[in-house]
C-alpha cells in the first residue's frame, strides 16, 4: 500500500538499514534505520489498538525524545493526523487545542497526565497515554506489546499528516492542516537545494513540537537516510563538542549568538560542518558577519512558516546574502503586493509577501472563513509578512504586518529603524514597536538591550535623527536587560507593547 510520506523514508532508505544510525541520542544511543521501521511500525498498530483510526487526530504534548519521532512516524503510517503541542501550554491551553481539533488520543508528560487527564476528559478526548523525556510512559508500552511489522495505511499526497497550532500572537491559534504532500515535497525540495546526502550528520537541537524541528529537520534526514544528532535541548557546549563530528547544523538565530559566546568556537572546530542553516526568526546581519569572521562559514538564511513550510533560502552555491532570506525555492511561487490594491509590485518595493506552491498548506482546521480570507482567488497566501524582493530576486522580510507602525499617517517598518539602532556602538540588539501615542496615533518606540558603553537615550536619539526620516525616529528609548523571546527565538512584540503600553500616556 502507499502512503505517500511514509514512501518518502522507504525509497530513501539506506542501502544497511540495520547498521546505519537514523538517531544517535545526547547519551550516545544509536538507534538505526531498522529500529526506526520496527518501532514506528509498533507505534502504528498501537495506536490501531487504542482506537485510532485513519484521519483521526494523535494529539502529542510530549518532551523530545527519539520515541517522539518513532510515534510521529507511527501516526503517519497508520494514517493518523499528527498534532504535537508545544510543551509550554498550559492546562488551559491544552483544554482548547484538544476542544478544537477532537483527536481520538491525547499522549502526555508522565508528569502531566494527573493535571491533564480531566482537562482531556472533559474536552471529549477518551483515550489518553503517556510519554516521557526518558522514552518511557504507557504509550511507549502499548508499543512494546504491539507488532512491529505493520503494513501502511495507503495515504494520498492531499490527505492529512499533521495539524500544527500556529503560535497565535493575535486571536486564537488556528490549526495548520498540512497534508502528505506538503511535507513531502517540501523535504525533497530542501534536500536538493541544501544538498543532502545519506553521508550527513544533522546537529538536531531544536523542539520538535514546530515545524523547524519537526520537519525541515527530520523529513530533510529521512529523506536522504541520512544520520541525526539528537538532543533534548540547545545547550551550546555539547552542541560544541560534538561538532566535529557533524556535517550540518539547522538552527534558529539563538543557537549562533550564544555559540558565538562560546570560546572554543573556531575554523578548526567547525571544519568538518558543509552547512550551517538558520531560520524561524530574523538572523541579524551582524550575527551572520561574526558567524563568518569566527568559523568561515557564512550561515544560510531561509524563511517558512508553519502553514507554508519553507519558501525561500539563501543559495547553497552562490551569495548566502546577510539579512536576506534569499530567492524563492524551487517550485514555489513567492510575491509582493500592495496590500490595499494586491497590485504585485515591482523589485524593491515593500509590500505583503504572497506565496503559492506544493508546500503551502490546505486551509485551517475548521475555520473555513479564515482559510478564505487568506487565500486569493488565483492560490496564493498572503504570508502577513511584509518585505521586499530586490533586483536579485532576494527576499527582504521588514516585519509581520501586524507590527507594522502607522505614526501620523504614515508606514514605519521596524526593522529599517532596528537596523541603525543596531548599528551604534555598544547595542547588542533592538526591537522597535508602535505605541498608543495622544498626537501621533501610535509612537516609534525602541526598545534596546546595549552594553554599559553605549549612548544614553538623548543622545542616541540625537543621532538617529540624523539618519532617519524625522517620522522613523524613535519618540522614546526603552533600554532593557534582554527581549522576551519565544522557543523559537522569536521577540514576542506583543509582550512588548503590553509591557510598555501606558508609556506616552500623561
Ligand atoms: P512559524 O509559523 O512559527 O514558523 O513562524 C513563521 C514566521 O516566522 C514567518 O511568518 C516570519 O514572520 C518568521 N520567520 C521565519 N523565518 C524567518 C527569517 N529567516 N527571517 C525573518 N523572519 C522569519
Amino acid at each position: 500500500m502507499s502512503n505517500h510520506l511514509f514512501d518518502l523514508v522507504r525509497t530513501n532508505l539506506p542501502a544497511d538499514p540495520i547498521a546505519k544510525t537514523f538517531i544517535e541520542t545526547g547519551d550516545g544511543t544509536r538507534l538505526s534505520y531498522a529500529h526506526l521501521l520496527a518501532r514506528s511500525g509498533a507505534y502504528a498498530a498501537a495506536l490501531g489498538t487504542l482506537g485510532v483510526r485513519p484521519g483521526d487526530r494523535v494529539a502529542v504534548q510530549a518532551e523530545k525524545s527519539a520515541e517522539f519521532v518513532f510515534l510521529y512516524l507511527g501516526a503517519v503510517r497508520a494514517g493518523a493526523v499528527f498534532l504535537p503541542l508545544n510543551t509550554a501550554y498550559t492546562a488551559t491551553e491544552v483544554d482548547y487545542f484538544l476542544s478544537d481539533a477532537e483527536p481520538a488520543l491525547f499522549v502526555c508528560d508522565p508528569a502531566k497526565a494527573e493535571a491533564l487527564e480531566p482537562v482531556a476528559r472533559g474536552a471529549g478526548t477518551a483515550t489518553i497515554r503517556t510519554l516521557g523525556a526518558d522514552g518511557l510512559g504507557s504509550m511507549a508500552e502499548a508499543a512494546d506489546a504491539a507488532d512491529p511489522v505493520f503494513a501502511d495505511v495507503a495515504r494520498g499526497p492531499d490527505d492529512l499528516a499533521a495539524i500544527l497550532y500556529t503560535s497565535g500572537t493575535t486571536g486564537r491559534s488556528k490549526g495548520a492542516m498540512l497534508s502528505h504532500d506538503n511535507l513531502a515535497s517540501n523535504a525533497l525540495t530542501l534536500r536538493e537545494a541544501w544538498r543532502f546526502t545519506g553521508e550527513d550528520v544533522l546537529i538536531h537541537a531544536l523542539p520538535v513540537f514546530h515545524t523547524h524541528g519537526l520537519f525541515v529537520a527530520i523529513n530533510v534526514v529521512l529523506a536522504t537516510g541520512g544520520t541525526m544528532l539528537f538532543l533534548g535541548k540547545f545547550d551550546p557546549k555539547q552542541v560544541l563538542a560534538l561538532m566535529p563530528r557533524a556535517t550540518a547544523m539547522m538552527g534558529v538565530p539563538t543557537f549562533y549568538t550564544r555559540l558565538l559566546r562560546e570560546p572554543g568556537l573556531n575554523p578548526e572546530i567547525a571544519g568538518g560542518i558543509r552547512l550551517f542553516v538558520s531560520g524561524s526568526a530574523p538572523l541579524l546581519a551582524e550575527t551572520h558577519r561574526d558567524w563568518q569572521a569566527r568559523t568561515g562559514h557564512a550561515i544560510l538564511e531561509r524563511y517558512g512558516m508553519t502553514e507554508t513550510n519553507m519558501n525561500t533560502s539563501n543559495p547553497y552555491a552562490g551569495a548566502r546574502v546577510a539579512g536576506t532570506v534569499g530567492p524563492a525555492l524551487p517550485g514555489v511561487a513567492v510575491r509582493v503586493v500592495d496590500p490595499e490594491t494586491g497590485a504585485v509590485l515591482e523589485p524593491e518595493a515593500v509590500g505583503m509577501i504572497e506565496v503559492k506552491g506544493p508546500n503551502v498548506f490546505k486551509g485551517y482546521w475548521r475555520m473555513p472563513e479564515k482559510t478564505a480570507a487568506e487565500f486569493k482567488a488565483d492560490g496564493f497566501f498572503i504570508t502577513g509578512d511584509l518585505g521586499k524582493i530586490d533586483g536579485d530576486g532576494y527576499v527582504h522580510i521588514v516585519g509581520r504586518g501586524k507590527d507594522l507602525i502607522i505614526t501620523g499617517g504614515y508606514n514605519v517598518y521596524p526593522k529599517e529603524v532596528e537596523n541603525e539602532i543596531d548599528a551604534l556602538p555598544g547595542v547588542i540588539e533592538s526591537a522597535v514597536i508602535g505605541l498608543v501615542h495622544p498626537d501621533f496615533g501610535e509612537g516609534v518606540t525602541a526598545i534596546v538591550v546595549a552594553r554599559p558603553d553605549a549612548a544614553p537615550e538623548a543622545e542616541m536619539l540625537r543621532i538617529l535623527e540624523a539618519r532617519l526620516a524625522r517620522y522613523k525616529c524613535p519618540k522614546r528609548v526603552v533600554f532593557v536587560e534582554e527581549l522576551p523571546r519565544n522557543a523559537m527565538g522569536k521577540v514576542q512584540k506583543n509582550v512588548l507593547r503590553d509591557l510598555h503600553a501606558g508609556l506616552y500616556r500623561a
